[in-house]
């Protein structure tokens, strides 16, 4: 039984690698947690972990739609180098030809080489196709529905009308998404309505049964991407409604995983991270999420489309605090990898920055800017403070059209959460820094062969 840290020195204890746990939502907004502001959502598991461990408020998501936020976390790299980003289909669909080029490097590969365990538990979406699936991607199981829950959709009437008009209408039954062990479909349709209990369960177990080597496990939740479902326990639980139904059941998914680790003795040897894919997928009304401050959301660049909730738990690794320095999700890739001593891959550009040094002592965060894709197209970048929109465009009918900005606009997100005033006039020189960033970020920019774009 693990008891105490395994920081020497302040840096990890080769022999006691520690395990790591990605707990990871879909379309949740950076508003929908208690402990980010949210005041009829009851997140309590989340918020305790935010108080024991570190809150991130600069922290995005690396695309600001499902596939390639997805490609981007397991990667490390952005999802324009692997080809795992497109303006012809955003996300991947059920009748998608490809997925993950098999030359990419997993999270999970990577943690391999070191001799972790591993497991994808939920949402996958990175290709449904045997080759494509988790257990071909460096986990050693997968359950889960490998796409989005709101796919292969059979019912009847316009679905986005449905949504809006009728929202009690939408039955498990009207979405024949499957369900996998590992590359097998065990139930069709999946049961959503206790969906997200069963996937706090396999976490659960997972956990006990592999609490004597390192292991990675790999949390994606399906939820709350509309569909919203809840078991029963649940439903009714949250002013908020059904989604604050849904995000508290996720919340005590959380609460099980982190007493479990307590019990079994790993509290002490255990990352766990908390994050979600993109923003609230707006026009659901009620049944989206809310980004809080942030302008718009899921689809968009503007802040409410990738800047998400982030929460590190590791009590005796993780120094507990607030952490306003910027973070990506393409940055656990080299953050955990560097905790289990495993080098990084030399023959790729690799854009995740090692976050340890502020995780374990409040140490400046090494990462400086973050670059906003949609598909496969830069549209803003941010340097430090400042954010230089080139390119905005709205989605889902909200936000407006796409329109480019020369000289492009620029806020200052820490002074203007909410991106109201553009001060480009004010600051030419910012905007000239940030224009050689760009320079330099294409000048080795290879895209990938878009993965997306082909469908049977
Ligand atoms: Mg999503």
């Amino acid at each position: 039984m693990v008891l105490c840290p395994t920081l020497i020195h302040g840096q990890i204890d080769p022999s006691n690698r520690p395990n790591f746990i990605i707990i990871f939502a879909d379309d949740l907004g950076y508003g929908d947690l208690s402990s980010y502001g949210n005041p009829s959502i009851n997140t309590p598991h989340l918020d305790r972990m935010a108080h024991e461990g570190q809150k991130w408020t600069n922290f995005y998501a690396g695309a600001s739609v499902c596939t390639p936020s997805r490609a981007a976390l397991l990667t490390g790299r952005l999802p324009v180098r692997s080809g795992m980003s497109s303006n012809i289909h955003r996300v991947l669909f059920p009748d998608s030809k490809n997925g993950l080029p098999t030359n990419e490097i997993t999270l999970a590969e990577q943690l391999k080489k070191a001799g972790y365990a591993s497991a994808c538990i939920g949402k996958w979406h990175l290709g449904h196709k045997a080759q494509y699936l988790p257990t071909n991607n460096g986990f050693d199981s997968y359950f889960g529905i490998p796409y989005s829950n709101d796919m292969d959709y059979i019912g009847h009437g316009d679905y986005k009308e449905l949504v809006q008009q009728n929202l009690k209408a939408l039955k498990t039954e009207d979405y024949n998404v499957p369900l996998l062990r590992n590359t097998e479909i065990i139930e069709r349709p999946a049961n959503q309505n206790n969906i997200t209990k069963r996937y706090n369960e396999a976490a659960v177990a997972y956990i006990k049964e592999h609490k004597d080597k390192p292991f990675f496990l790999y949390l994606a939740h399906n939820l709350p991407h509309i569909p919203l479902f809840a078991s029963e326990h649940f439903l009714g639980s949250s002013k908020r409604g059904l989604y604050g139904d849904v995000v508290e059941e996720i919340d005590n998914g959380v609460g099980q995983i982190l007493k479990t680790l307590k019990e079994e003795g790993l509290s002490a040897n255990t990352v766990v991270i908390f994050t979600s894919d993109n923003g609230p997928w707006l026009p659901f009304k009620t049944h989206s999420g809310s980004a809080g401050p942030l302008k718009a959301g899921k689809g968009t660049t503007w802040e409410g489309g990738m800047r998400e909730p982030a929460i590190f738990w590791g009590p005796g690794l993780i120094e507990p605090g607030m952490v306003s320095e910027l973070g990506s999700t393409m940055d656990l890739f080299t953050t955990f990898s560097a905790m289990a001593g495993v080098g990084l891959p030399k023959d790729r550009i690799i854009d995740g920055k090692d976050l340890s040094e502020t995780l374990f002592h409040h140490k400046p965060s090494p990462r400086n800017s973050i670059l906003y894709y949609r598909g496969p197209e830069l549209y803003a970048v941010r340097v430090g403070d400042y954010k230089a929109h080139f390119i905005t465009q709205g989605e889902y009918g909200q936000f407006g059209e796409r329109e480019v900005h020369d000289p492009p606009m620029l806020y200052n997100v820490n002074q203007d959460i909410s991106e109201n005033f553009n001060i480009a006039a004010e600051h030419p020189e910012i905007i000239a820094q940030i224009k050689k960033l760009v320079e330099d970020h294409k000048s080795d920019l290879v895209k990938g062969k878009d993965q997306l774009a082909e469908r049977e």
